[in-house]
């Protein structure tokens, strides 16, 4: 029996990071494999990622970093693909790389250089990449999928959806995994943003405007989670790591503490201030530990 061009073994909806990575593998594996994505290039998330330089793996990363109602999920997939297994690829293809912090690899000159390595993966594997091309229906058949797309119907045995999250709409995402998902009735919990800056009200907006621009270390925590990171000030609120983190414990209404001096024990600093140098200040002390411009604001 012929079989139909049409009828790939794996179909992966979407060309994103994770989409890429299923493609080689089940490629490798000798797999006919079918990538697409409605966006115009694959992968346009990894060129932004880690402000253009992409930083791809955290070599202490555990599955305690992730959040998830189900933690053996993270356990089992980080002990069957390492954060070393990921280097060693980047490695492989001769990727400069720098760690930013203890065990934060960054690439030493662009995210582009990650998405080429998944790319050329993806070809040496055999994988096809479609782009341009939207999915419009998945209906499931006696030995696979049936796909409705933009360019024609297509067939499978087995289907990835890698569509991604919600964030980022100009970049090509969409909702359609979240559809796809509660279409073959599987339970859908509520979305909402997570690893994200904080934008804050006009007035607390302008009060910091002269800070923006000013990274420190803090220690931020939200519900008894503490992130002791650098905090970035931007022209539209906080940002920088600790805000990231502790921002997916946030939650409309809850408070975040900020703690600017987190190597200070501030309470036994002055204590011995008082005791021993009655004179200083407040703002001397803070002159001591904040950053300039920092200090200059609690100052006035
Ligand atoms: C500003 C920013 C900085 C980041 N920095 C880092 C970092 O430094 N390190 C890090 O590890 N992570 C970082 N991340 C997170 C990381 O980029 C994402 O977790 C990762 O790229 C997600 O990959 P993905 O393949 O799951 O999804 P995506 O990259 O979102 O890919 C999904 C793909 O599916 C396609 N798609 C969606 N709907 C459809 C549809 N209906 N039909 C066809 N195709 C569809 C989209 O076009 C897209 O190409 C950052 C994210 C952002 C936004």
């Amino acid at each position: 029996m012929a079989v139909s061009s049409s009828h790939y073994d794996v179909i992966i909806i979407g060309a994103g990071a994770a989409g890429l990575m299923c493609a080689a593998t089940a490629g490798y594996r000798g797999r006919k494999v079918l990538v697409v994505d409605h966006a115009n290039k694959p992968g346009k998330k990894i060129l932004m990622s880690g402000g253009g330089r992409c930083n791809f793996t955290n070599l202490n990363s555990t599955p305690a970093n992730f959040l998830s109602d189900n933690p053996h999920y993270c356990i089992s997939a980080l002990k069957r693909y390492t954060p070393q297994d990921f280097l060693e690829l980047v490695e492989r293809h001769g990727v400069e790389h720098e760690e930013k912090a203890p065990g934060q690899l960054f690439c030493q000159n662009s995210a582009k250089d990650i998405l080429n390595v998944l790319l050329t993966e993806c070809e040496w594997a055999g994988a096809e990449i479609r782009m341009a091309t939207s999915v419009t229906q998945v209906q499931p058949t006696e030995t696979g999928y049936k796909l409705q797309t933009s360019s024609g119907a297509l067939s499978c045995e087995s289907l990835i959806v890698a569509c991604g999250g919600l964030s980022i709409p100009t970049m090509g995402a969409t909702g359609f995994g979240y559809e796809l998902a509660k279409q073959f009735g599987l339970s859908v919990l509520p979305t909402r943003a997570g690893l994200v800056p904080f934008t804050l009200h006009p007035e607390l907006k302008q009060q910091l405007s002269p800070l923006s621009g000013i990274s420190c270390p803090v220690e931020a925590h939200c519900h008894n989670h503490h992130f002791k990171e650098p905090m970035l000030v931007t022209h539209r609120g906080l940002s920088g790591p600790s805000m990231l983190q502790v921002s997916s414990y946030w939650q409309a209404g809850d408070e975040v503490h900020i703690n600017l001096l987190p190597a200070q024990n501030i309470q036994d600093d002055l204590f011995t201030l008082r005791k021993h140098k009655p004179q200083s200040t407040i703002a001397q002390y803070l002159n001591q530990h904040l950053s300039k411009r920092f200090a200059q604001a609690f100052n006035e």
